[in-house]
């Protein structure tokens, strides 16, 4: 059971596209500010996910994701 092992899927609901994208992010009301929240996204939800986490101010950095 290790962290690698799991599959690198889109976090968008319902997607099952492999990630190629990787969106850090943070809650302030939830985490300290150096904690770090991350989202994986494939290349047609990457718009859609960012979106989502900077009209909240939550988006931190975003980051294409490294085929192993
Ligand atoms: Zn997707």
């Amino acid at each position: 059971m290790t962290e690698e092992a799991a599959p690198l899927i889109c976090s968008r609901k319902g997607c099952r596209a492999p990630a190629t994208w990787e969106l850090r992010w943070n809650n302030p009301k939830l985490h300290t500010p150096d904690r770090r929240k991350s989202w994986l996204a494939c290349d047609e939800h990457r718009e859609n996910l960012s979106e989502f986490l900077s009209v909240r101010g939550f988006l931190r950095e975003v980051l294409p994701l490294q085929p192993s």
